[in-house]
């Protein structure tokens, strides 16, 4: 594994799941990584644990993406902790709160939008000062197929998921002059506590018939965010065994 010496990675929400995934791959392919979490500083500890043991260089941050002190906090502890910027950021952390839109509240609405978009937005600002100034970068957002296409009891996350989508474009659009990529992954059923209540007949919805990993979300993150992927700008990934198709 040969590391970046410039440069380094914040992964949100990566306590567990698909973000745990992604902060394990992204330091195997050379990234310092910095672990975002929310409340699960124990399951934080453990990713930091195995990436350190397998020689890559971890820290775990907790912090609510939520809050508008947040993007300053996780960036400023990120580059602190590495002493170099962060020049690869993962928005992964997102929530749901369904409910058929006739009964949705106000505060399932805004919990998730300021989780799920408005986080993303703020670390986006926030991290593109160093991007600009190395003039690389590798934004990626984790959407979802629920962006794309439409799910019942979903308004609030498919509303974020699709701004998200949005977002990615515009900030592509804005700096891909300045070596920066901005691109989004919409999974589609990926095996994690977030889906565990799922009932499992609906996998046969999905063309592959089966539910993806937390690591195939990440194999194509970890692409997104290489130098392979200089040239893509602004795509929206689906990693969803065929759903959106
Ligand atoms: P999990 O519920 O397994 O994990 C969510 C992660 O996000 C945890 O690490 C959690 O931290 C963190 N998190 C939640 N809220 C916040 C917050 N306010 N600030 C910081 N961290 C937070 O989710 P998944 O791994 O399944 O999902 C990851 C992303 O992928 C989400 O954006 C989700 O919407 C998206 N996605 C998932 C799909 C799936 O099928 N699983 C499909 C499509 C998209 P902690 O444990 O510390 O609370």
């Amino acid at each position: 594994m040969a590391e970046r010496p410039d440069a380094c990675a914040l992964v949100t929400g990566a306590s567990r799941g698909i973000g745990a995934a992604t902060a394990k791959s992204l330091a195997r392919d050379g990234w310092p990584v910095a672990v975002n979490y929310r409340s699960d500083a124990d399951g934080a500890a453990a990713v930091v644990a195995e990436i350190e043991a397998s020689g890559g260089r971890a820290v775990a941050l907790g912090a609510d993406v939520a809050s508008p002190e947040a993007a300053d906090e996780l960036l400023t502890g990120a580059e602190s902790h590495f002493g170099v910027p962060v020049l690869a950021l993962v928005n992964n952390a997102g929530i749901a709160a369904d409910n058929l839109i006739s009964m949705l509240g106000d505060e399932e609405w805004q919990r998730v939008i300021d989780t799920n978009l408005t986080g993303a937005f703020r670390l986006t600002r926030r991290a593109l000062k160093s991007m600009l100034r190395a003039r690389f970068g590798r934004i990626v957002n984790i959407s979802s197929v629920v962006g794309l296409r439409a799910n019942p009891g979903q308004a609030n996350y498919a509303a974020a998921k699709a701004g998200l989508i949005a977002m990615t474009k515009t900030v592509t659009v804005e700096v891909a002059r300045r070596g920066i990529t901005a691109n989004a992954v919409a999974p589609g059923w990926i095996d994690t506590d977030m889906t565990a209540d799922v009932e499992s007949e609906l996998l046969s919805h999905v063309p592959a018939r089966r539910a993806g990993t937390p690591e195939e979300v990440a194999a194509c993150v970890s692409f997104l965010a290489s130098d392979a992927a200089a040239y893509v700008n602004g795509a929206v990934l689906a990693v969803d065994g065929g759903l959106a198709a």
